[in-house]
């Protein structure tokens, strides 16, 4: 009876103890810029500062969406200039002109009129002809953009930030979700990733990198504190032609055309979700070869890349904290960087 009654009270404590242990936790499921995200973050406030993370989150895709003609974006589209910007606009516009160069035109934020004409913003996609690739082609490139009086666009030029939103966004709630004390903090923004600090408990996030040939498997896994993990993939956005053809969103400013350049799923891993998303658009446009150079030539970037034929390359910096997992666990992977 007294060893019943002592294991009772010890199992008590316990459980006073676990509870007493457990940092404040809180999670909100939103959809906004066109994706479902999961937010969670830990320790006191966590709720309030979500609330203003997650409204921070729909603020900047107010600011960003084409789809929306309100949007600052679209009043610069329509209008060809935009006297007062706000910063967040001119902060995104340059630096998607800024990063044109830096990785030999492929991140390309004027290509707007030949999204449209793919339909990707749209509920009808369609396949352009090559006559209307070729004539949409000549009104872009971002020596169109500039920047005298706030920003002007040249005749026929449009500018689509896709490529980039998320991992602003993403930086933009983390940075709130720090001025409330945050320090743990995971947002999901369907394939972008933001974290702010370790785990509760001190340890590193473990964040699935996702199989681009079989979306309910994995590639492998990354271990990483306070950083953002942004995956471009053709998979995240396609559609099936006339013709039988898939053909996705990420787009060839070559060509127009979707991107087919050897990578599937291409992810940057940095501090920066904003840089992180633009270069993954990049790496994955640039293809494999491209991508290799560039990334041997940055090693203050990390990337790993899948290719069409099942190859993986991962970047030194990736190696120590990189697991390869499933069909990927006997595949060669090669270091770059
Ligand atoms: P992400 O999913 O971050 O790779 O971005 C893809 C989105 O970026 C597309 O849905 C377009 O809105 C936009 N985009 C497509 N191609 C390009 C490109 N070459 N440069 C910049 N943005 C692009
Ligand atoms: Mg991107």
């Amino acid at each position: 009876m007294k060893i019943k009654f002592a294991l009772i009270a010890a199992m008590i404590v316990t459980l006073i103890l676990c509870s007493c242990s457990q940092p404040e936790e809180y999670s909100m499921d939103i959809f906004a810029m066109d994706t479902y995200m999961s937010l969670m973050a830990y320790g006191r406030n966590s709720e309030k500062a979500l609330e203003e993370a997650a409204e921070e989150i729909e603020k900047t895709e107010e600011l960003l969406s084409v789809t929306r003609p309100d949007s600052e974006i679209s009043q610069l589209n329509e209008n060809g200039f935009l006297e007062n910007p706000s910063d967040d606009m001119l902060y995104l516009v340059k630096t998607g002109v800024e990063l044109n160069g830096e990785v030999d035109g492929a991140f390309d934020i004027t290509l707007y009129p030949v999204i449209q004409a793919w339909g990707f913003t749209t509920e009808s996609k369609n396949i352009p002809t090559e006559e209307t690739l070729v004539g949409l082609l000549s009104d872009t490139g971002v020596a169109r953009v500039h920047f005298e009086n706030g920003i002007t666009l040249d005749d026929n030029t449009k500018v689509d930030l896709g490529g980039i939103a998320k991992g602003y966004a993403g930086k933009k709630a983390a940075d709130i979700l720090k001025q409330y004390g945050i320090t743990s903090a995971l947002l999901n923004m369907g394939g972008n990733i933001q974290t702010i600090g370790a785990k509760p408990d001190g340890s590193s996030w473990k964040i699935g990198i996702k199989d681009p040939q079989n979306e309910s498997s994995l590639v492998g896994s990354v271990e990483i504190i306070d950083k953002a993990v942004v995956t471009s993939g053709g998979y995240e956005r396609f559609f099936i032609g006339d013709d039988g053809k898939r053909y996705h969103h990420i787009i060839d400013p070559k060509t127009g055309k979707p991107a087919e350049n050897g990578i599937i799923s291409a992810t940057v891993i940095g501090d920066d979700g904003t840089l992180c998303d633009a270069l993954s658009t990049s790496l994955y446009i640039m293809g494999t070869e491209k991508a290799s150079e560039y990334l041997n030539a940055h090693s203050e970037t990390n990337a790993i890349l899948v290719t069409e034929d099942r190859t993986l390359y991962i970047t030194r910096g990736i190696e120590p904290v990189f697991k390869p997992l499933n069909e990927y666990i006997n595949t060669t992977i090669n270091v770059i960087g």
